[in-house]
C-alpha cells in the first residue's frame, strides 16, 4: 500500500502508558499491592477505547499490544475512536466479590486523570463484565459529583448499558463467520464449530451461531474443554459450568486439551479465549476452513501464513471481533444524548457495519491477493493515513 514510514513510525509507539499501584485491604486485614496499568495508543479519531483485563499474566507488553490492535480495529470499521487497554495483574478467581470491588474502585481513581468521556472510554475484556463497569462508572460519578454513564461501556443496563453489547462481540464475528462461508460456498446449517474459551465472547458465539443451525461439537474454557461429535447444546453446557465451574465434565462428551481442541476436524474454529493459541507448530494440523477470531491476537504472523497457504479462511480479530466495540460506540453515543435504543435498532445497525466492513476487507482481499488481516490493515491504515494527515504533527 506505500505506506508513509512516517505512520509506521507514529503507530510503532503509544501515546502514553501509565502504571500504577493500586493498594488494597485484602479480607483477611492484610494489604495487598496489585500493579495496574493503562496504555493509551492514539486517538486522532475520537477518545481513547478499549477493554480492561483482569489477569494474573498480563503484562505492560501485552497491554500495548491490544491498545494497538483497538486503534487499528476501530479504523477498520470506521467508528470515532482511538486504541487504548487496560490491564491488572491479579488472580480474580482467587479473589472475594468485596477485594475485587475495592481493587476496581482504587484503579479508577488511579487513572481517574486520563480517562473521561471524550477522554478514553474503557470496556470488559478477559474476567471483567458489566459488574466491573458499573463500579467504574460510580467511582467516576463520585468523583465528578453527577452520573457519568457514558464514561464506561458494557455496563449493566439498570445504569445505561446498551441492549445487545453483552453478545455484540460474539454477534459480529457469527456475522463475519457466515459472510465468509458465503464466499466459501458452504451453509452455516449443520456446519461442525470448536470455540476455545467458554467466557463473554465464547459462550454467545456458541449460542448465536447455533441459531443458524451449526453444530457445536467443542468448546473449552481455561480447565480444558469437551468433544461430541454429533454435537450439544452451549446453553446446556453453560449450566453445567455454572454448577461445576469447568465445561470439562459435561454427560455425553469426552475431554479433550485446548491444544487438541484446535486441531478437530471441524468446518468452523473460533478461538474466543486469549493470544498466542495458533501457532507455526499447530497451524499445518488445523483443518477447520474458516477460522473467526473472536480473541485478540490468537494467531501468531508465522502461523498466518501456513493457515493461508494451506487455504484457511481467516477472519482477522480486528474485523471479526469488532462487534464489540461498534456496540460500545452505541453504548457511549445514546449516554451521551441520554437515549436508549432498541435491541433491534442495535442489532441492525451492527449487522450494517459488520457487513459493510467485511466487504471492504475482502474486496482488497481478493483483488491484491492478500490474506484477510493484511487487507483489514490496508483498510485501517488507510483511514489513519488520512487522519493523520489532514491532522499534522504537534507542534
Ligand atoms: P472472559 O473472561 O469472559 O472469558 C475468557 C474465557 O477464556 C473463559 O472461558 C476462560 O476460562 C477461557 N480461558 C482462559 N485462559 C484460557 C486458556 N489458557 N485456554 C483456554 N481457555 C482459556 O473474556 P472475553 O471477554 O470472552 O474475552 C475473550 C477474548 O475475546 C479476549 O481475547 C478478548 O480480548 C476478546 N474480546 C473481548 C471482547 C468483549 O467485549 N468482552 C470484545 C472483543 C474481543
Amino acid at each position: 500500500m506505500n505506506l508513509n514510514p512516517d505512520i509506521l513510525e507514529l503507530l510503532k509507539h503509544p501515546k502514553r502508558a501509565l502504571i500504577v499501584s493500586l493498594p488494597v485491604r485484602m479480607d483477611n486485614g492484610r494489604v495487598k499491592v496489585f500493579t495496574g496499568m493503562r496504555v493509551q495508543h492514539w486517538d486522532a479519531f475520537g477518545p481513547f477505547k478499549g477493554g480492561i483485563r483482569y489477569h494474573p499474566l498480563v503484562c505492560l507488553d501485552e497491554v500495548k499490544a491490544l491498545a494497538i490492535w483497538m486503534s487499528i480495529k476501530t479504523a477498520v470499521v470506521g467508528i470515532p475512536y482511538g486504541g487504548a487497554k487496560g490491564g491488572i495483574v491479579c488472580n480474580p478467581k482467587e479473589m472475594s466479590d468485596n477485594e475485587l470491588e475495592r481493587l476496581t474502585r482504587r484503579f479508577t481513581h488511579e487513572i481517574i486523570d486520563i480517562i473521561g468521556p471524550y477522554r478514553d472510554v474503557p470496556a470488559p475484556d478477559v474476567y471483567t463484565g458489566a459488574r466491573e463497569m458499573a463500579w467504574i462508572y460510580d467511582t467516576y460519578s463520585e468523583a465528578q459529583g453527577y452520573a457519568v454513564p457514558e464514561i464506561v461501556t458494557g455496563k449493566p443496563i439498570a445504569v445505561g448499558g446498551s441492549l445487545g453489547r453483552r453478545e455484540a462481540a460474539s454477534r459480529g464475528t457469527v456475522i463475519t463467520v457466515r459472510e465468509a462461508a458465503k464466499h466459501l460456498k458452504f451453509d452455516l446449517k449443520g456446519a461442525t464449530v470448536a470455540i476455545q474459551g467458554f467466557g463473554n465472547v465464547g459462550y454467545y458465539a456458541a449460542v448465536l451461531i447455533a441459531e443458524y443451525g451449526s453444530k457445536i461439537v467443542a468448546v473449552s474454557d481455561s480447565q480444558g474443554g469437551i468433544y461430541n461429535p454429533k454435537g450439544f447444546d452451549p446453553k446446556k453446557v453453560m449450566e453445567h459450568k455454572k454448577k461445576t465451574g469447568s465445561v470439562v465434565g459435561f454427560t455425553g462428551t469426552k475431554k479433550v486439551s485446548n491444544e487438541e481442541l484446535l486441531e478437530l476436524d471441524v468446518d468452523i474454529l473460533i478461538p474466543a479465549a486469549l493470544e498466542n493459541q495458533i501457532l507455526a507448530k499447530n497451524a499445518p494440523r488445523i483443518k477447520a476452513k474458516i477460522i473467526g477470531e473472536g480473541a485478540n491476537g490468537p494467531t501468531t504472523p508465522e502461523a498466518d501464513d501456513i493457515l493461508y497457504k494451506n487455504g484457511v479462511f481467516v477472519v482477522p480479530d480486528i474485523l471479526a471481533n469488532a462487534g464489540g466495540v461498534i456496540v460500545s460506540y452505541m453504548e457511549w453515543v445514546q449516554n451521551l444524548t441520554r437515549e436508549s435504543w432498541t435491541e433491534e435498532e442495535v442489532n441492525r445497525k451492527l449487522e450494517e457495519r459488520m457487513v459493510q466492513a467485511f466487504d471492504e476487507v475482502y474486496k482488497i482481499h481478493q483483488k491484491e491477493k492478500i490474506h484477510m488481516r493484511t487487507a483489514a490493515y490496508v483498510v485501517a491504515l488507510r483511514r489513519i493515513t488520512e487522519a493523520v494527515e489532514a491532522r499534522g504533527i504537534f507542534p
